[in-house]
């Protein structure tokens, strides 16, 4: 059969179909391949649109909490404005009467075991009625604003001055024994005397009486104000323009 040439076609027939067999199963494998390829692509399109969101949401969580932040602060800032300004007293820009109690109060519950000290003192500008009769409530006022601004001069800086009436103050001494207290107080009533009080031209003597008084060991802020008082009282009665240490 191979001599007559019969098997030989047979062979090339078959050899044929196989080629075509086997060209069919190239075509399938690259489509397959192809399919596989873009399966691929998107696969990684949407990893990286995946990784995209969350960088953007990342950056979306940072700026707000960035955002969030600056509004608390903002809050806080607010708050502390609203406090002071609860606290403190226009005219003269010292503590007003419920910001230096609130601090009174701070004081005294730190030194009231006694073993700081602090003293008090309470002073007020002598026959003022007469100073706004003559001079007028305005300048009456810039008399309060100057003896403030004398009396803030002269004591420590960690002494607090307040306004605590009309043209009556309260000042916090820590730390200040009887004897520094006493002093510091007497320095402030000189400088008050010392100038008078220059007021659209004319010139204003304006002097004070002082209360002073020393903390007592597990002593009430209403008894330490109360014998200041009761000094400042004395003070007055003795004919004004001095300091007087309370019993
Ligand atoms: P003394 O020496 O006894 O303290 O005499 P005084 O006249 O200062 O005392 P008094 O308490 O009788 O009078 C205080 C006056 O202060 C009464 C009030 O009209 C005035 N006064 C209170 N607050 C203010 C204020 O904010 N501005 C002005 N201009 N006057 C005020
Ligand atoms: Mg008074
Ligand atoms: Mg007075």
């Amino acid at each position: 059969r191979v001599g007559s040439g019969a098997g030989r076609t047979a062979t090339d027939e078959i050899l044929e179909e196989l080629r075509g067999i086997e060209t069919i199963e190239q075509d399938l494998l690259a489509v397959q391949t192809e399919d596989a390829r873009a399966k691929a692509v998107a696969n990684e399109r949407y990893q990286y649109a995946l990784t995209l969101i969350g960088i953007l949401l990342l950056g979306l969580s940072a700026w707000a909490t960035i955002l969030v932040r600056r509004a608390l602060a903002a809050e806080a800032e607010a708050r502390r404005m609203l406090q002071r300004t609860a606290s403190s007293d226009e005219m003269t820009g010292l503590s007003n009467r419920r910001g230096f109690m609130d601090a009174l109060h701070r004081s005294v519950a730190r030194s009231s075991d006694g073993r700081k000290e602090l003293a008090y003192a309470i002073f007020d500008i002598d026959r003022f009625k007469s100073i706004n009769d003559t001079y007028g409530h305005a300048a009456g006022d810039a008399v309060i604003a100057e003896v403030a601004r004398r009396a803030v001069a002269t004591f420590r800086a960690r002494d607090l001055v307040g306004r605590i009436g009309g043209e009556e103050f309260g000042v916090i001494l820590p730390a200040a024994n009887q004897a520094e207290a006493m002093e510091a107080c007497a320095r402030m009533r000189a400088a008050i005397e010392a100038e008078p009080i220059m007021i659209d031209g004319k010139s204003i003597g304006v002097t004070v009486s002082v209360g002073v008084s020393q903390l007592h060991r597990e002593e009430t802020v209403e008894s330490l104000m109360a014998r200041a008082d009761h000094a400042l009282y004395e003070a007055k009665n003795s004919g004004r323009n001095v300091v007087r240490l309370a019993a």
